[in-house]
This record gives C-alpha cells, sequence and structure tokens, in this order.
C-alpha cells in the first residue's frame, strides 16, 4: 500500500528542512558567536533546493540537467552540513574546508555525467553524502563528552540517514547501473525520504538544544572567571569553598602586590593589567592540579591548596614571592622595572574552619606582612 506519492515524500523534507532553517538561524541570530548554526543553515537550505528541485523530477520533469541540478545541491548542502559538524567540534570557520571539498567531491560526481553515465552519477550521489553524513558524524563523536545525550542522539541519525543511502546507492546499481531515465522509486529510497524527514528535524532540534547547552556554559564560565587574568573569581571560589567548612588541613595563602597603585600611577592603568596577567601566570605556573588560585580583587590573590602543611604553604608562597619579584616587566625604549609581592596564609588544623574565616587569618597575616615591610611571607597566629 503507499500512502504518498514519492514526490510528495520529497516535499514533506523540504517543508521540514525550512521549518529548522527558520527556527536555526533565529538561534544564530539571538547569538552569533555559535555560527556553526549559520553554516547548518546554509546547508539545510541548500539541502531544500536540492530536494525540491529534484521533486520536480521525480513528478515527471524528466530533464537530465534538472536532476544534476538537484545533485550539485544536495553535494553542496551536505558539504556545509559537514562543514558545520566540524565547526561545531574545532570551533573554528570551515570555509575553506568546504570549498574545497565540495570541489573535489562535485568533481567525482559530474565525470560520468560528461559520459552520460547517469546511473553512475547518481550511484556515486548517493555514496558521497552517505560519507558526509558518517563524516558528519564523526566529527560530533569526538564532542560526545559535552553533552552526552543529545550528540549521541545527533550521531545515531546521521548514521541511520547515512545508511539508507547506501540503500539507495545498491538499488541504483541493481536498476539502472549505468543510464538513469527516471527517478528511481523503490523501497530504499522511501525509507531514505522517512529518514530523512525524521533526520533534519531530529538533527536540527538537537542542534538547537546543543546551541543552548554551550551557551549556558558559556555565560556560566563567564560568571565564574577573571577576564583579565583567566583565573575563577571570589564567585567561584566561594562556590568551591563557600557552602561548607574547609577541608581539613587546607591552606589558603593571599597575595597582594606591594605599591601597586605607584605602578599604576606611574606607568599606566594599562602596564598595570599586564603586572596583574604577569602575576596570574606566576601563580599558574606554582599551584598543582588540585589547588584553586583565585583573583579575589583588584590586586589580591588567593591559593586554597587542600592536603597542606604549614611548610608547603612557605614553600609554594615563597617560590612565588621570589619568581615574581625576580620578574622583570618590560617598558617602552627598553627600559624595565620589578614589582614585587606579599602573602599571608592560615591553615585550617582544625574542624569548622570556613572559608571566610582562613581568609580572615591570612588577612590578618598579610596585613603584618605589609607593615613589617613587604616582600615578604608571613603566617598567621595559628598556622
Ligand atoms: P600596598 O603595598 O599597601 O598593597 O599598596 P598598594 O598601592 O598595592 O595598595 P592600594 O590598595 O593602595 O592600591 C591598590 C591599587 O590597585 C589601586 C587600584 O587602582 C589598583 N587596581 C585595582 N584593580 C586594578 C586593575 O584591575 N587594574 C589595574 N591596573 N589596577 C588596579
Ligand atoms: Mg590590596
Ligand atoms: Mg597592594
Amino acid at each position: 500500500m503507499i500512502l504518498f506519492d514519492f514526490s510528495s515524500l520529497l516535499l514533506g523534507i523540504s517543508f521540514s528542512g525550512c521549518a529548522m532553517c527558520v527556527v536555526l538561524f533565529t538561534a544564530w541570530l539571538n547569538a552569533r558567536s555559535e555560527s556553526f548554526l549559520l553554516t547548518w543553515c546554509l546547508g539545510a537550505a541548500q539541502l531544500v533546493i536540492g530536494i525540491t528541485l529534484f521533486s520536480f523530477y521525480a513528478a515527471g520533469m524528466n530533464y537530465v540537467w534538472l536532476c544534476f541540478c538537484a545533485f550539485v545541491f544536495l553535494i553542496t548542502g551536505m558539504t556545509f552540513i559537514w562543514g558545520a559538524a566540524w565547526q561545531y567540534r574545532q570551533q573554528r570557520s570551515p570555509v575553506k574546508r568546504i570549498i574545497k571539498r565540495a570541489a573535489l567531491l562535485l568533481a567525482i560526481f559530474t565525470t560520468p555525467y560528461l559520459f552520460g553515465l547517469s546511473g553512475i552519477g547518481a550511484f556515486l550521489l548517493n555514496m558521497i553524502l552517505a560519507l558526509l553524513l558518517f563524516a558528519s558524524a564523526y566529527e560530533f563523536w569526538h564532542r560526545r563528552h559535552e553533552v552526552f545525550g543529545p550528540i549521541m542522539g545527533i550521531i545515531v541519525l546521521y548514521c541511520m540517514v547515512a545508511i539508507t543511502f547506501i540503500c539507495c546507492a545498491v538499488m541504483i546499481a541493481i536498476e539502472s547501473p549505468l543510464v538513469m531515465t527516471e527517478a528511481p522509486d523503490n523501497w530504499a529510497e522511501r525509507l531514505n525520504a522517512v529518514a530523512s524527514i525524521m533526520g533534519m528535524t531530529g538533527i536540527g532540534a538537537t542542534s538547537l538544544a546543543l546551541h543552548q547547552s554551550r551557551l549556558a556554559r558559556k555565560h556560566r564560565h563567564e560568571a565564574l572567571t577573571d577576564p583579565l587574568t583567566g583565573l575563577v573569581n571570589r564567585r567561584a571560589l566561594f562556590a568551591i569553598y563557600g557552602n561548607h567548612d574547609m577541608p581539613l588541613n587546607s591552606a589558603l595563602i593571599i597575595f597582594d602586590l606591594d605599591g601597586f597603585k605607584q605602578v599604576n600611577d606611574r606607568y599606566g592603568h594599562d602596564r598595570g593589567d599586564k603586572v596583574l596577567m604577569q602575576f596570574a601566570q606566576v601563580l599558574r605556573e606554582n599551584y598543582r592540579t588540585t589547588d584553586t588560585a583565585a583573583r579575589l580583587g583588584g590586586e589580591e590573590f588567593v591559593l586554597v591548596m587542600p592536603n597542606s602543611t604549614s611548610l608547603v604553604a612557605t614553600r609554594v608562597a615563597e617560590r612565588i614571592r621570589k619568581q615574581f619579584g625576580e620578574m622583570e616587566i618590560p617598558l617602552q625604549h627598553n627600559d624595565s622595572f620589578y614589582c614585587t609581592v606579599s602573602a599571608g596564609f592560615a591553615l585550617a588544623d582544625k574542624e569548622e574552619m570556613t572559608l571566610e574565616h582562613l581568609i580572615r587569618e591570612a588577612d590578618a597575616a598579610l596585613y603584618q606582612a605589609k607593615r613589617s615591610g613587604r616582600n615578604r611571607v608571613l603566617p598567621a597566629l595559628s598556622a
């Protein structure tokens, strides 16, 4: 029993493609940084054109050129869809790769047409589309750790549609291996049409979900990161350690750059910013993966080190102080200057010590370090 004729099924894919294009284009307009959505839309738009042209061919407009044009759009469109997947993985512009790959694939596909072998052309088209779909799935496979469920869903959909294209290729090889006189209409083509409708809507909707989840992660990251130094900020530090007592034997070191107001006054705010970045780099070079380095605000930084002793905290703080103090900060005309840092630290050596408590104690030690001449590390009285 045939419920729909083949060309109506093809128009069904075009409609679902159009709908997805509109949805994803709107999403892209709202967050243009995620340009993989735009690439996907451009690809889907070309697929829609290709499928619509092919539906005319299937409806009885038996012109070889019409079929050829439809297939060209399908190849370029699917190359864009692959490009979108590549862009999602690499976060870089896929334009060059799309152009190169589309040119190569079009050359391969066009060759049999030059000899009038439209059957071989159609066979190659289906194989090329299947390969591009598998290649897209492969790109997402590398990102599966990001949001496992939706990405695996996308991979399954790409592979499902790819397999139906291979079925179509096999049927063409059986039914019209050399020359194709009319649009093939068999179980493989219909299965492929239904899979394409599901694939187009499913992949489109899931891409939207991926986009939203990336956006949410980006906003969260921005809210917890200090934009100047790239270290976590005060809010993040309190999110990590602020809701419970500090783990026993954690050390907390507060660093405060010495005479930093003067650095700004003498060399300018921009140079001051560079000094802050340089200090953050020194911090990064000296902490373990289990430690947390944060910019508390202004020229104050914190290093939290779980499983530490007073000795370890002193050693790390001294190393940072020394390394930073010896760091030449370049100015124009081969000139340079040096900056120093003072630090105070405290140890969570008993139960029920909070982050605030530890910061207060380390701050008192820092105050003493400043009073006793700066460029030194002092422990809190309890440490
Ligand atoms: P002390 O040795 O006692 O710590 O003296 P100080 O000059 O470092 O301390 P003070 O608190 O007087 O000055 C801190 C300066 O840090 C003042 C402020 O303009 C500067 N500052 C705070 N945030 C930034 C920033 O993001 N960039 C720059 N360039 N300067 C900043
Ligand atoms: Mg300060
Ligand atoms: Mg200071």
